[in-house]
This record gives structure tokens, sequence and C-alpha cells, in this order.
């Protein structure tokens, strides 16, 4: 028995209390994690031993306290654990714990920032926030207690002690400068954050504040759709219901259990708010997860619990670990079975829930290639009659119309089936379909699928006249011989101002002059105003295009230069207003003159 001894902690080293105190100082709450998690610990512990036959006692309510002593300037967490001898006191706290403590300080001092969790700092963690820490402990082998206290230099004093039951007092005696830690709301605030789910009951001033058997580490066998959706509650109280959810279960080869669930995502992807929370054995470690799960995956919510994520390492060795890897891969692919299975079982509901999945697939296609891999024959598109299909169906669907002269399918899609109105219905009247590709992802998906897809391409509704959306090798012809052309251009620019002007025959387009995008131009213009290509006023650039198999500029040649700039502006204008583009000063003037033209109507 070790009697009234004090001891030095360790000869060699300087004393690294002050540097504990600084160490994490912005983070001092996990210090109760830290002691709560031994005190669970000890807990497991008394249990596996109850087990093994090692104990032979009463259990009783296996349960933490944690309570403060305002006047004292005390808290204390307290268990009723395996507890320890005054040889495991000395071995564990004395000479195991510190050296740890040592060595992580010594390994992490100055360059904590990014640390996963930052576990390993264990038992002396109690300094950053108290001057001097007490153990009272009684192991369920003795009948004696054993004291233990550190006033934070190194030295410390052992002793013998009262303790009724077998387990352990942990006091600390709260330093002036960590008084939060002496408020009860900031105890339980530091409780719910970290110890919400612990396995065990934690108690603060006798009240319980966990719950120790949360969805996650249940069989899915147990739980009922409502039993998913109160968890989500609990984890997000404020959150819409979630859409559906994967539980995750694995032993082998290595532990991951948790359940993700898809969020209504809107269109809006907010990454920001409600993000997955990291567990390691019900402990909470982090809810920024950036770098354990593939980043689209994090636009998912809900739990991960794994003791096999490394929690005391830099954020960016994580993302070399093979068994974050293996993690990260077994999410995404459960993710994509998932999808695979309701989207056979119930194609209805998959579609209904598309606009927010679809998000996450695009997303997840594009930033990740074996996600495509993985969903490329569930991705859906829909077209602007709210028909959806995947994008082998959608082939299938157009390629008898839609295939150009080279043998390639042509997807022709919208942005916006308002601005694009009339381009949208001059291609379906001449029998084509239209895709709506209106979601925020839409244009990089679009660039990154046509990639993956064999002989296919996409072209916006817009973007050429309509003989030329599809190009089928039909030459239309011209009216007009090269002198009236260029005459045509001239007098057409001149109405048109800053407007690029062409001349283009075309049988099939609507309009004598008509807006277009060229496809090329405008996915430089998308990529631009998504910051990709620097910055800076992105101008929208379109060409008014003249039909020359238009028989409406015949008249042209025949009237006065007056007349022929107001013919060509209104035609012009025309087509600015069936594209969306006819505003302001231009617009104003448009309606004056449409009311002088239509005050001679007889
Ligand atoms: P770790 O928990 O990572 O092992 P700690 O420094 O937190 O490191 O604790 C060191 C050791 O002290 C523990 O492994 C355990 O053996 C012992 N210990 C700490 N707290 C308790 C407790 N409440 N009950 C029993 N043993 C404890």
């Amino acid at each position: 028995m070790i009697n009234n001894m004090t001891g030095t902690l360790s000869i060699q080293t300087e004393n690294i209390f002050p540097i504990i105190k600084q160490f994490l100082y912005s983070d001092r709450d996990i210090f109760l994690r830290e002691l709560v998690s031994n005190a669970v610990d000890a807990l497991h512990k008394i249990k596996g031993a109850a087990h093994s036959g090692d104990f032979q006692g009463e259990l009783g309510e296996l349960v933490v306290n944690i309570s403060i002593d305002e006047n004292a300037r005390t808290l204390t967490i307290s268990d009723n654990g395996i507890g320890m001898t005054a040889e495991e006191t000395d071995k564990y706290i004395n000479q195991i714990a510190f050296s740890s403590a040592k060595d992580f300080i010594e390994k992490y001092q100055g360059k904590i920032e990014g640390i996963i969790g930052r576990f390993g700092l264990g038992f002396y963690s109690a300094f950053m926030v108290a001057d001097k820490v007490e153990i009272l402990t009684r192991s369920f082998k003795s009948d004696k207690a054993v004291t233990w206290s550190c006033d934070g230099s190194v030295n410390y004093v052992m002793g013998e002690g009262e303790r009724a039951e077998r387990g352990t007092d942990v006091i600390l005696h709260i330093s002036q400068d960590a008084d939060e830690f002496l408020r009860p709301w900031r105890i339980e605030e530091i409780l719910k954050k970290y110890s919400k789910f612990l396995p065990f009951t934690i108690r603060f001033q006798g009240k319980t504040i966990n719950n120790n058997s949360p969805a996650w580490i249940k069989k899915p066998t147990e739980l009922g759709d409502e039993d998913y959706k109160n968890f989500y509650k609990e984890l997000y109280p404020y959150a819409e219901a979630p859409l559906f959810w994967i539980h995750i279960n694995v032993d082998y080869p290595f532990t991951l259990k948790g359940i993700l669930y898809f969020p209504k995502l809107k269109k809006e992807v907010d990454i920001q708010k409600n993000k997955i929370h990291l567990y390691s054995n019900q402990v909470f470690v982090t809810d920024s997860v950036e770098d354990i799960v593939p980043d689209f995956l994090s636009l998912l919510h809900g739990v991960i619990d794994s003791p096999d994520i490394p929690l005391n390492v830099s954020r960016s060795y994580l993302q070399g670990d093979p068994n974050v890897k293996k993690i990260s891969n077994h999410i995404s692919k459960k993710v994509a079975d998932k999808l695979h299975d309701i989207f056979h079982s119930d194609r209805p509901a998959y579609e209904k829930a598309w606009e927010n999945v679809g998000v996450f697939v695009k997303y997840g296609a594009i930033r990740d290639h074996s996600f495509l891999e993985k969903t490329k024959e569930i991705i859906l598109v829909y077209n602007t009659e709210n028909k959806f299909f995947t994008l082998d169906e959608y082939k299938k669907y157009v390629e008898s119309k839609q295939t150009d002269r080279h043998g390639k399918v042509v997807f022709l899609y919208a942005t916006n089936a308002e601005e694009q109105f009339v381009a949208i219905q001059n291609a379906k009247n001449i029998g084509y379909d239209v895709l709506l590709m209106d979601g925020i992802l839409d244009v990089n998906f679009i660039q990154y699928i046509e990639f993956q897809l064999e002989n296919t391409t996409f072209v916006r509704v817009d973007s050429d006249g309509l003989d030329k959306l599809i190009d089928k090798g039909v030459e239309a012809v011209s009216l007009y011989n090269e002198e009236e052309e260029k005459d045509l251009k001239r007098w057409t620019e001149q109405a048109a101002g800053k407007i690029p002007v062409e001349l283009r025959p075309s049988t099939l387009a609507q309009l004598p002059i008509f807006i277009t995008v060229p496809e090329s131009q405008r996915r430089i213009m998308d990529m631009q105003r998504m910051g990709m290509l620097g910055s800076g006023e992105i101008p929208d650039y379109f060409i008014a295009t003249l039909n020359t198999s238009s028989d409406a500029f015949k008249r042209v040649f025949l009237m006065s230069d007056e007349g022929r700039q107001k013919y060509l502006r209104y035609l012009l204008d025309l087509a600015l207003l069936s594209s969306g583009r006819l505003g302001g000063e231009r617009m104003a003037e448009f309606i004056k003159h449409s009311n002088e033209l239509s005050a001679k109507i007889s």
C-alpha cells in the first residue's frame, strides 16, 4: 500500500502544466469530454469484469454523476466503475496518463489547429481549467480507497481515503480564469454536446442528460420509420423531416455505425447548417467531417460512429488514411445502393424526390468519378412536360428525331422555361423534345456528363437557328445576292447598335430576325459566372441572326432610309422581346412604336 506518499510526475521534463493550461485555450470544453469518457470506460470495464466473472458483486445502475459545488468551487465527475487500487493509480495516472499527455503536448504544441477530435490529452486535460485536481477512487478489488492530488506542479500526493463503494471521483478545483465551468448551464451545454448519446446514464446535478441508446446503435430491424424520423428530430430539432435514410452497420474490416439522412435540399445547397456528426464509440467528436467523408456526402445529415477513424491526427493526414478511405468508399456505396433500391422499387417516389436527391447525385457525380459510375443508370433528367427519364431512356426517346448528320444524338435543353419559352415552343413545333436543366448544378453537370456519354451532345435550345440546332445537313438558301446581303447587314447593324449581327438562311426559324447564343460562347460565359475563369462583369453575349430565307427583307430595298431603319429596328426588337431581352428604354420606345402602328390598323 502506498501511504501518504509524495512523488514527482517526471523528473526530466519541464513542467507541462502551464502548457496544458494555454494549450487548447480556445477549446477548453474538451476536458469534460475526456473525464466523462474515462468514467464511461471505467463503467464498461466493470461490466466486462462482471461478464468474465472477475467481479461477482452487484453491478447496480452504472452511472456517471457530474456535480458542481459553487461555494467550494469544485466540479466533480463521479462514477461507479472499476476504480483503481493504489498501484493502479500510480501506474495509470502518475506514469501512463502523464507521459501520454506529455507526448501529446510535445507532438502537437503550436500546431493543434486542424487536429481531429484532439483525443489524447486525457486525464491531464483537467488542468486546463483546474488549479488542483483530486482523485478519490476505490477499486472493485479492494475495500480501501485511494486519494491522489496534484496542484498543478510536477508533484503529487497520494494517500488512503474513504469511499463507501467502488468507483472514482475526480474533483476539479476550478481556477479563477475558468469560472464559467462552475455555471450549471455551461456544464450542461458541454455535456449535451459531447455526451448526448453516451452508452451509460450521465447525470448532472441529479438530472439525466443523455439518451444512452441512440437509434444508430440499434439493429435496423428494431426500428420503424417513426423511430428514424424521431431520431432525426433529436439531432436537428428545427429541420424539416428527411426524405429517406440509410442505416450503416459494419463490423468488419472496420467498425462503422451510423444513420445518414437525405435532407430536403431544395435548390439551395446549404452545407453550413445541420452537418453530419462524427462520433467515436458514442462520444461526440466533431461536426466538421470534410476530410472524413467525401465532400459531396457532407450534404447528408446524420451520425457516423467509428472508433477506427484516427482522431488525434491532422486533417491532411486523414485523407491518406486507409481506414478513412475504406469508410468513405463504404458510405458512398451504401448511398448509391439506397438510391438504386428506391429507383427500382418505387420509381414515382424516386422521381418525386429527385428535386432534392438530384442536386446531391449530380454533385457527387461531378466530384467523384466512382460515384458517377455507381449512379449513372439512375440519374434522371426531365423535359419541359415534366416527364422523367434516365439518360439511357432519354437517348432512346429522342434519337429517331434528334440525331445529327454525324450520328450524334442531340439533347436539346433549356435552363429557364419562361425566358426561353419561344425557343422551346419553336423546337417543339417541329417535333423536338426539350429538357429542362434548371437546377443550380446543371450547367456544370452538362459539361461533365457530356464527356461521359457516348455520341451525345447537349445543345441549348436557343443556341442557334432552329434548323441548325440539330445539323441534319440540309442547307437552306438565301433569297438575296451578295450585294443585297451586304446592304442588309450594314443596315441591320445600324439598327442593332452593339449587338453583333449575322446573316444566315434558315427554313425553319420563325422570325425574320432571331436571337441566338452560340453554345460554345455560352458555356464560357457560364463558367465565368461560376467564378471558374476569373471574375469581372460578364456581359450577356448574343447574336442577332437575319434569316435570309425570309422574304420579309425584300421590302427593305424599296424603303426610304428612315423607314428602313424603323422597320429593321422593329424586327430586331421583336426578336429581343421573344428571347426575353427587351427592357428599359428600348422597351419603352418599342411600345410607343407599336402603339403608332396599331393606330394604323383598320
Ligand atoms: P486514456 O483514457 O486515453 O487511457 P487518460 O489519461 O484519460 O488516458 O487515463 C489514463 C488511465 O487512467 C486510463 O486508461 C485508466 O486506466 C485510468 N483512469 C482514468 N480515469 C479513470 C476512472 N474514472 N476510473 C478508472 N480508471 C481511470
